[in-house]
């Protein structure tokens, strides 16, 4: 059924893992449909399902090409990445403790730290390599990676973050939503669990909500994992399975594009008079770049952030001018996005109010840059 082990990743992507479904030998994969499943004579279950909530069909395709892409043992879809993170901590016991990044995703920072308030964990939070270290001298149960980092990018060495979590006892869930698996392997750099907002980069396309996680061990976390799925209850769609699972054949031009766009658009704005900064790992003068270098293969992601020069204001006028970057959040799909976010984020931010963050699509990168350059301009005009 499936693919030579030996394949590239954008081969089996581009194919789906190359599964031929059943009788009609189907190019595509049908939709899924069905809750529940028969029993036979005996009571058994020769279709190997007892109902849709706990394992459906419509997950088996894209659950199969993650497990590939990641090198993991088992993956699940969610019904959002937000809930693919909640189950992760749904796993955690009662007085387990957090160690959790500053910088990452702001609403599942949030909503950590509303967690664990309310179920007696305990959650400290590090701001950089140094950070983590002295945090772990202590037992810790998980410790949350994020990297690259929303929203400036900073970069943590997935392999040192693996070393310090274990030998605190602590297992490693590194949210790899931004570099997607074509540039970063988490699993294979010793994280335990890796976890997509499956909306990004994945199913690419701004049309499906999901989210997935994909593990290393088939491990008593991860059937805590899979409990706090089927019985918390936040599946999937078939419709929206069969949907990313369609986004999933073009993951690698899709974000190889981008990010080429990316590191042509950081480059060319690295120094220009009207900014303060380029935030891109892909850039030499960025903090993170040498480790970047390391454990990103092929590339350093589409996201990345310019600090505009003149503060809040600036940077307002400088997105209130753009005409083919689109204004909305999110990111990871075909059309670029422009996001002023530390108004966004609200109160407690950490974010710089100068910065706008951009998610470069798969555009020409040429008219990419010729509108910054005019919203820049026009921003500046008296
Ligand atoms: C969007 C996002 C999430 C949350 O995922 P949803 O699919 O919106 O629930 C988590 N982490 C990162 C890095 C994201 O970009």
């Amino acid at each position: 059924m499936q693919h030579d082990a030996k394949l590239s990743p954008a081969t089996l992507a581009a194919q789906g893992t190359g599964a031929t479904p059943m009788p009609h030998r189907d190019i595509v994969p049908p939709i899924h449909l069905a809750t529940t499943f028969e029993r036979a004579e005996d009571g058994s279950l020769p279709g190997g399902r007892i109902y849709a909530r706990d394992a459906s069909p419509a997950y088996d395709p894209a659950e199969a090409l993650l497990c590939e892409l990641e090198g993991g043992a088992r993956a699940a879809l969610f019904a959002s990445g937000m809930a693919a993170a909640s189950a992760v901590l749904l796993a955690l016991k009662p007085g387990a403790r957090i160690v959790a990044p500053h910088d990452m995703y702001w609403s599942l920072r949030n909503w950590m730290i509303g967690f664990a308030a309310n179920w007696q964990i305990a959650l400290d939070f590090y701001a950089d390599a140094a950070e983590l270290a002295a945090l772990l001298q202590r037992p810790a149960d998980l410790v949350w990676v994020e990297t690259p980092a929303n929203p400036t990018w900073e970069i943590l060495d997935i392999a040192r973050a693996a070393e310090l979590a274990h030998a605190a006892g602590a297992r490693l869930v590194v949210d790899s939503t931004v570099p997607t698996p074509v540039f970063t392997r988490p699993l294979a750099l010793g994280a335990d669990v890796v976890m997509h907002s499956a909306t990004k980069y994945l199913n690419g396309h701004s049309d499906v909500v999901a989210g997935v996680l994909v593990t290393r061990a088939e491990d008593d976390f991860w059937a805590r994992i899979k409990t706090a799925r089927a019985a918390g209850g936040a599946v999937l769609g078939p419709f929206e399975a069969w949907l990313l699972n369609r986004g999933l054949r073009t993951l690698f031009p899709r974000v190889r594009t981008a990010a080429a766009s990316a590191l042509r658009i950081a480059q060319h704005f690295e120094h220009h008079p009207a900014l303060l900064a380029v935030l891109y790992p892909g850039l030499p003068s960025h903090r993170g770049h040498d480790i970047a270098c390391r454990q990103m293969e092929g590339g350093f992601g589409a996201m990345l952030s310019l600090r505009v020069r003149g503060g809040e204001d600036a940077a307002r006028r400088v997105a209130g001018a753009v005409k083919i970057f689109r204004r909305a959040t999110s990111l990871g799909s075909v059309e670029s996005l422009i996001e002023h976010r530390g108004p966004i984020e609200g109160p407690g931010t950490r974010c710089p109010l100068d910065l706008l963050r951009l998610s470069v699509g798969i555009e020409d990168s040429d008219d990419l840059i010729a509108d910054l350059e005019q919203a820049l301009q026009q921003a500046n005009e008296p």
